[in-house]
């Protein structure tokens, strides 16, 4: 069982998969909890390029790094844990890339979903929880965290507005895929809603 968190910077993906995580190990499950970028060694690598020197990384070298990371990350962590029969919780996927680099810096939907899929070898996860919020309120509750709002694009608000409306659009093509959440209400409320999704697909 595969379960993947998508939202925008602030939205409580890591807050959310911490007390799923929590919640399915009590109930006896095994769960490997991870992340993109940056779940394998290699990725790390990878996360290090494209978060810290962003000015220089152009936008489709970007959109590769991302790739990269995730084929790394599938093939050796993901991959292998459903092989083994265990849940895996993930903090971002695919879908982040279609918004962030697909619609964030306009190289296109099809585009970065092929891309992104070829890495992935096609995999895709049993559920996709879409923590969805307004990027003013996501930034102001970073703020109030004091934890740093995505930092180059902190004032480019287009940018995160079009990654907001494009998870929107993409949880809206794949009904099924998809439970969409309004991540402004109270995290406890969320993390029983989450639970209520995922119990119809624990084994
Ligand atoms: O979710 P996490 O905090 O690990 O993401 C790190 C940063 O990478 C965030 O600022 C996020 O906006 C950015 N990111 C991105 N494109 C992706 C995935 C993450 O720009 N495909
Ligand atoms: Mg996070």
């Amino acid at each position: 069982c595969w379960i993947t968190l998508e939202g925008g910077d602030g939205a409580g993906k890591t807050t959310q998969a911490a007390l799923l995580e929590e919640w399915l190990a009590e109930a006896g499950h095994t769960v490997v909890r991870t992340r993109e970028p940056g779940g394998t060694e290699v990725g790390l690598l990878l996360r290090e390029i494209v978060l810290h020197h962003r000015g220089e990384v152009t936008d489709r070298t970007e959109a590769l790094l991302y790739a990269a990371d995730r084929a790394q990350h599938v093939a050796t962590v993901v991959r292998p844990a459903l092989g083994r029969g265990e849940i895996v919780i993930q903090d971002r996927y695919l879908d982040s890339s279609v918004a962030y680099q697909g619609a964030g810096r306009v190289l296109g939907r099809e585009e970065v979903r092929n891309l992104s899929l070829w890495a992935a070898e096609g995999l895709l996860p049993d559920l996709t929880v879409l923590l969805d919020l307004d990027p003013d309120a996501a930034r102001s509750r970073l703020d109030a965290d004091d934890k740093p709002f995505d930092r180059l694009e902190s004032e480019r608000h287009d940018f995160h507005r079009r990654v907001r409306a494009e998870f929107l659009v993409l949880a809206e093509a794949e009904p099924e895929r998809f439970l969409v959440l309004d991540a402004s209400r109270p995290v406890d409320e969320l993390a029983a809603a989450v639970r209520e999704r995922v119990t119809v697909l624990l084994p």
